[in-house]
């Protein structure tokens, strides 16, 4: 691994060099072969799975590395607060062979100057959800972190219960977070903030440099990414549960699979996590939360939009509102593909509109309603609706069977399912039986493919009638 650390050239005030704790007996739990191989990083040149617990503990830190924890801020279900790497500490940076940079962290590798009065610990079901669920948004083809490996670290941690310690190596295009800029802002004041902005620019905006005002191209392009992403999101049925500010990326990928879940039955108020009391972070709330999370963004950069503050603050509403109209036009299109649907007008708007209010109205499930469409199965729909869809998808340009595979790989039919991936948690927690992770997790690499003959448990929405499904952020 050759590590490199262009984010140590920010001012001094974003990090903290740290190195990670050592941990008492690492175990390796997983090793993301194919991710290794995509960054550049031969699995088969370790010298042992011992030597690569090591490394990915954190216990044995490579050459050319100089750890370091990152310093945020954020809003926190509404509140500012000041934060920072509690828990986390980056590694360095890869650069594939294709030169594009990522970071490496380390997450539950012990206290940092930013813990406050956690412990810097992670336990091993949380890391194990976040690889399932990172690596399956992944297939999904939504923006995502990534999960290289899980390291067992030998030491309980100390939550509600005793439970078994863990490390996850995380893979990101960046850490830079809403809650990055919101840090320069509120306690470094404009120089700080752009330079923070210059770096970020570098790293994933390059052509902005060229705009008249680049910072103001670089809100726009964050605003796009961020429109594009949580429209998937909403196309998938995910929720992410904790839209803190700290939690949004400018890189545009998701980040922190702490309470986030898939529906099961449609239904725009749902919310799993159990610290979201008011709902803030429910499915059909994603949308105007992430616009308000860019405002936060906006607000910050205002003093490199324009000296008149004035001005400044037109220039971020004018940007800030395309929010909606780019999500819509997102979501929109990403709804009619779902439907077989590639050029959309008024008609099929409405046809969408309609499908989703029925779909409440029978609390049908979100992910199966659609692979039933795709196969044409029989269905709780009217036959007006059916007649209507029929209509539209006859309306395309594109041939029935471009339809079809328009359909196919848009909607998936394996999702993680709340009640499967729990069972996979707690058989690797409580039983050390890492099996049924492992099969949920193959499974969920080829969610679109046709995959007939697997067992129906896959296929099917958790059991009706028991208590509402519950995540807790668990770290
Ligand atoms: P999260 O909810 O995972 O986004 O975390 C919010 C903040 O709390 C981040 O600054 C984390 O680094 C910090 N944090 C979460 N868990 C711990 C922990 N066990 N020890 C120290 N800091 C933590
Ligand atoms: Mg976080």
């Amino acid at each position: 691994m050759n590590l490199e650390q262009t984010y140590l050239r920010l001012p001094d005030i974003f990090y903290t060099q740290q190195t990670p704790e050592k941990v008492a007996s690492p175990e390796l739990a997983l090793l993301n072969r194919p991710l290794a191989l995509e960054l550049g990083i031969d699995p088969n040149s370790f010298e042992s799975e011992k030597e690569i617990a090591e490394i990915f503990s954190g216990n044995r830190i490579p050459a050319g590395a100089v750890p370091f924890a990152q310093a945020y801020a954020g809003h926190q279900f509404g509140n500012f607060t000041r934060l920072g790497d509690g828990r986390a500490i980056v590694l360095g940076e890869v650069v594939d062979p294709r030169g594009k940079r990522w970071d490496l962290q380390f997450k539950g590798s012990g206290r940092t100057p930013y813990s406050r009065r956690g412990d810097g610990r992670a336990a091993l079901g949380p890391m194990l959800r976040e690889y399932l669920i990172s690596e399956a948004m992944h297939a999904f083809g939504i923006p995502t972190t990534r999960s290289l490996a899980i390291v067992k670290t030998g030491e309980p941690v100390y939550r509600e219960t005793v439970l078994p310690g863990a490390i996850l190596t995380r893979v990101a295009a960046s850490h830079i977070r809403v809650g990055t800029f919101e840090y320069a802002g509120a306690f470094h004041g404009p120089d700080a903030v752009r330079a923070l902005a210059d770096y970020a620019i570098d790293r994933h905006y390059p052509s902005v440099r060229n705009d008249p005002n680049p910072y103001v191209a670089f809100l726009n392009e964050v605003i796009t990414r961020q429109a594009n992403l949580i429209a998937q999101w909403m196309c998938f049925g995910f929720i992410h549960g904790v839209m803190n500010t700290d939690n949004m990326l400018v890189s545009g990928e998701t980040i922190d699979y702490g309470p986030c879940a898939f529906m099961d039955y449609y239904d725009p108020a749902t919310v799993f996590s159990s610290i979201d009391r008011n709902g803030r972070y429910a499915y059909g709330n994603q949308p105007p939360i992430a616009h308000w999370n860019l405002a936060r963004l906006a607000e910050t950069l205002l003093p490199l939009f324009d000296q008149d503050e004035s001005r400044a603050i037109e220039i971020a509403k004018e940007v800030l509102d395309r929010f909606e109209s780019k999500y819509l036009e997102n979501w929109f299109s990403g709804m009619a593909a779902k439907l077989g649907i590639s050029s959309l007008d008024d008609k099929d708007r409405t046809l969408i509109l309609d499908l989703l209010r029925l779909m409440h109205e029978r609390q049908m499930d979100f992910t199966n309603t659609f692979v039933s469409l795709t196969q044409g199965e029989s269905i709780d729909l009217p036959a007006e609706w059916i007649s209507r869809w029929n209509a539209c998808r006859q309306a395309q340009t594109i041939s029935r069977e471009d339809s079809q595979k328009l359909m196919q790989k848009t909607n998936p039919r394996i999702i993680p399912r709340n009640h499967l991936v729990e069972a996979a948690l707690s058989a690797a927690v409580e039983q050390q039986d890492l099996t049924p992770f492992n099969n949920l997790l193959t499974v969920l690499q080829s969610p679109f493919g046709a995959a007939t003959d697997l067992p129906a448990k896959y296929f099917e929405p958790a059991p009706r009638g028991g208590a509402p499904y519950q995540t807790f952020c668990g770290t």
